[in-house]
């Protein structure tokens, strides 16, 4: 079962060799076994056995009604809503806090037959590369539990990678899916800005937050983006025509690739990880496709304009939190402005409190114009140029990230080494393009590598689409 499609698995429904009773039973005792890696917050156990038996029920009696997603079981990341259920986001401040409704994409995952198992773990707020900064403790690599699981949706990678689930859905705000799948071997993608509705994600920044998928076939990605990409009227940022099953899917015989020199040439990226990149590059070659190297002179720029951009908007988004409306409040405060205080001074995490700061910093009147107002500019700049050599391309590639994952004590005195493993994903962020992680074999430790493309805006389904028929690429 680990390694069938949703198609396989719902043949096997259909004809009976399989029951939905009989998945979830797996899922429940692989999420038993792999305990220790902390990858699930909370699992609705009575829940997913109560609708297998409805779903088999369903399946047995009148086939004609399954939705498009029957025999899809699925993890949700600890920041999308379910009604009457908990979320936190990873924090304490969330602590106690239910749902009084559920977000949009996961209803109509839902709507769709698919099963919800459990709610993932992940970094605080979604802010980190390591899933090191939740309340909940870290989230253990399946290869080898010492290791990182990638982050900020380390539990959604690791709840697919350690077999749990069929899918996961996360967040992505600068690789929060990409990231944590190159690290676990899954595909990790996010879509378009706009693709998918926000209504029911907590924010981190919003202007950059996009729902995302991860799951073990390109194909499953597929399935899922056209079920969750539907307008909602509770999200104004959202597209309303170009959505994700209306997308052309017509295929090329050759696709034109750009890589960017400059960003394999830096003394921080892995050599395992640049050999790994230049063999891919051979490959799709050798399939035919033009590969060519594009200049790119804005690399150095992308991770300093993405933390200004993204902890501006998150000090703004966390202002909502203040012990009164959601979750923690404090029992020693004495007034109301102690009340304030207090329960954030515990509620948030140090990563948090940190962001915050910087994010009220660069707001501030002093330094508005120096810091925002000039990364706003720097992303305006990097999306012209992505737009520039999309003129000539369909894709661009990248490694997902300049390392695999990293011993958990590594880079634990050293911050900004995590912000930098940011460099390739922030991009496709920035221009609020959509970009996948392909999995892309192991490094000589045993540890997964990934691989990223790009495509311009609305352009998802063809990026799905080309990704499916390069799945092995590597053990070709
Ligand atoms: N690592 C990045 C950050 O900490 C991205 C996180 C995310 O995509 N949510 O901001």
């Amino acid at each position: 079962m680990g390694t069938l499609s949703l198609a396989e698995i719902q043949e096997k429904l259909l004809d009976g060799s399989l029951t939905c009773r009989k998945i979830v039973d797996t899922y429940l005792s692989r999420i038993e076994a792999s305990k220790h890696l902390n990858a699930y917050v909370e699992v609705y156990t009575e829940e997913v056995i109560r609708q297998a038996d409805i779903l088999d029920g369903k399946i047995k009696n009148k086939r004609t009604e399954l939705g498009r997603l029957f025999g899809c079981v699925f993890s949700v990341k600890d920041m999308i809503v379910l009604e009457n259920h908990g979320v936190t986001a990873g924090s304490r401040i969330l602590e106690g806090f239910k749902s009084r409704f559920t977000a949009t994409c996961l209803q109509r995952m839902l709507d769709e037959d698919a099963i919800v198992i459990g709610r993932t773990n992940c970094d605080e707020f979604g802010m980190g590369s390591a899933n090191l900064h939740s309340h909940y403790g870290s989230v253990g690599n399946a290869v080898d539990p010492e290791r990182v699981s990638g982050g900020s949706s380390g539990g959604a990678a690791v709840s697919v990678q350690a077999g749990t689930c069929l899918v996961a859905l996360g967040t992505d705000t600068g690789g929060s899916v990409r990231q944590p799948a190159a690290m676990t071997g899954t595909f990790g993608f996010k879509p378009t800005y706009g693709m998918v509705s926000r209504y029911g994600l907590i924010a981190y920044a919003s202007s950059f937050d996009q729902l995302g998928v991860i799951a073990g076939r390109a194909e499953d990605v597929d399935r899922v983006m056209d079920v969750v990409s539907s307008v909602d009227p509770h999200d104004g940022t959202m597209l309303q025509r170009g959505l994700y099953g209306s997308q052309l899917t017509e295929k090329k015989e050759t696709y034109r690739l750009a890589w960017f020199p400059e960003a394999v040439e830096s003394d921080g990226i892995d050599d395992e990880v640049r050999d790994r990149f230049s063999s891919f590059r051979a490959y799709l070659s050798r399939q035919g496709h033009t590969v060519e190297p594009v200049g790119f002179d804005l690399l150095d720029y992308l991770v300093p304009c993405y933390y200004i951009l993204t902890t501006a908007e998150a000090s703004s988004n966390l202002s909502r939190y203040d012990g009164v409306r959601y979750g923690y409040r404090s029992k020693e405060a004495k007034n109301i402005n102690d009340l304030y205080v207090m329960s954030r001074s515990e509620g948030f995490g140090s990563e948090v409190k940190k962001r915050i700061m910087l994010g009220s910093f660069v707001l501030s009147e002093g330094y508005y114009d120096a810091y925002f107002s000039k990364a706003q500019k720097v992303r305006t700049l990097v999306r012209n140029r992505l737009q520039e050599i999309f003129g000539g391309f369909d894709f661009i590639v990248l490694p997902t990230s300049p390392v695999a994952a990293w011993k958990k004590s590594d880079k634990a005195d050293n911050p900004l080494s995590e912000y930098m493993a940011d460099i390739y994903t922030v991009l496709a962020s920035l221009a609020g393009m959509p970009a996948i992680s392909v999995p892309s074999g192991n490094n000589s430790g045993g540890l997964p590598l990934g691989i990223q493309l790009i495509a311009p805006a609305g352009s998802d389904k063809k990026l799905v689409g080309f990704c499916k028929d390069i799945t092995d690429w590597h053990n070709i």
